[in-house]
């Protein structure tokens, strides 16, 4: 039954975010970015830990074990983290309570595309420069007036990472409006624009513990900023829903962040698997980007990707592409395990007759 125009128009409908097939069988899963190792030992030992009589009480609502354990992380005040369900939650919340001018927010044109779906939703206008030839972004485009900006660093699907110096210089020329940097893929990058906290009061930092931890699953995500600006977030979190991260999420989140060796070797590994991955792809004629992230940004100048797409699904190895016109002839390929990497490689060499 088609809903009737006159409750249409008090309806606010939207386009909504496409998010990655999650395939019930087995496949060799290589797109939605998540991490192919298991989270560190002591979410076991924290889940194992939780009582179901304990579901009966709310969470606590400050989630302070996670932020806690956060805040003494990254050597930064409990009241510079504010914590949400996945960083889609955070970002959307950032939206809702950062950009609230009539200046369109900018972010690149290439990037991660539920930015565009919030701004629909909350009807912030945007404007969306173009990447450049490189699919870099150009940082001369956001020295105009605006009413905030937003881009990942490395930026998506790209993969591309830009050094501390560009964000700095986006920092600098939009001293009145809010910054977001999206690290959702910065610990296989580089430094994080976190340590310019102190230095400017219009940043702010998302990350989230759905790649580089493991721990897509429990949704957790978080933003860093000054107190000021957290105090904003946290005003508009509890004006939409107090509880939002539960039990389970508060204390595997904090068990998660306080085993800082898992985590540096579970991101060395990855790194490794890339760097190889980068070179068996190049001796097979694939092109990509510098991918500083958990993926890579490839294409063939014999394959068309949309079709190379949906080769690879029929034998069970899904990765991402869209339809835009200008990445249209490009594959997302997530960092697997060597064995996942090798199965994709198997294929791509048995078509390239090798
Ligand atoms: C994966 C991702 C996120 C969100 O991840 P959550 O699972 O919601 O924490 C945010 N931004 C970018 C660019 C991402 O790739």
């Amino acid at each position: 039954m088609a809903v009737r125009a006159e409750l249409l128009e008090k309806i606010r409908t939207v386009e909504p975010y496409v998010p990655g097939e999650q395939p019930q069988e087995q496949v060799v899963k290589l797109n939605t970015n998540e991490n192919p190792y298991p989270p560190a030992r002591g979410v076991k030992t924290a889940l194992d830990s939780l009582d179901p009589a304990d579901f009966r009480l709310y969470p606590d609502p400050a989630s302070s074990v996670l932020v806690q354990a956060l805040a003494e992380n990254y050597g930064v005040g409990e009241d510079q983290i504010f914590v949400g369900v996945g960083s889609d939650d955070v970002l959307s919340l950032c939206f809702l309570t950062f950009f609230n001018s009539s200046k369109p927010v900018l972010f690149p044109d290439i990037t991660y595309s539920f930015y565009k779906v919030w701004a629909e939703l909350y009807r912030i206008p945007y404007v969306c420069p173009s990447l450049d030839s490189g699919f870099r972004i150009r940082r001369e485009d956001y020295y105009r007036e605006n009413g905030g900006i937003i881009f990942p660093n490395p930026n998506a699907p790209t993969a591309i990472y830009e050094e501390l110096d560009f964000i700095e210089d986006i920092l600098r020329h939009n001293r009145d409006s809010i910054v977001i940097v999206d690290e959702a893929y910065v610990d296989f990058a580089g430094r994080s624009a976190m340590e310019l906290i102190g230095k400017y009061d219009n940043l702010i930092v998302t990350q989230t513990f759905s790649k580089s931890r493991s721990m897509a699953g429990m949704r957790i995500g978080y933003a860093v900023s000054n107190p000021d600006l957290i105090r904003c977030l946290n005003d508009v979190k509890y004006s939409f829903n107090s509880y939002t991260m539960s039990r389970a999420a508060l204390i595997c989140g904090a068990a998660a962040v306080k085993d800082q060796e898992y985590f540096e070797n579970n991101i060395r590994k990855i790194v490794e698997t890339r760097e190889w991955f980068k070179e068996e792809l190049a001796a097979l004629g694939f092109e990509f980007t510098d991918s500083r992230a958990n993926f890579l940004f490839v294409r063939h100048p014999a394959y068309d990707a949309g079709q190379l797409f949906e080769e690879l699904k029929e034998a069970r190895i899904y990765v991402r592409h869209w339809n835009d016109e200008k990445i249209r002839q490009y594959l997302r390929i997530t960092v697997g395990t060597k064995g996942e990497m090798e199965k994709l490689l198997d294929f791509l060499r048995e078509k390239a007759g090798k």
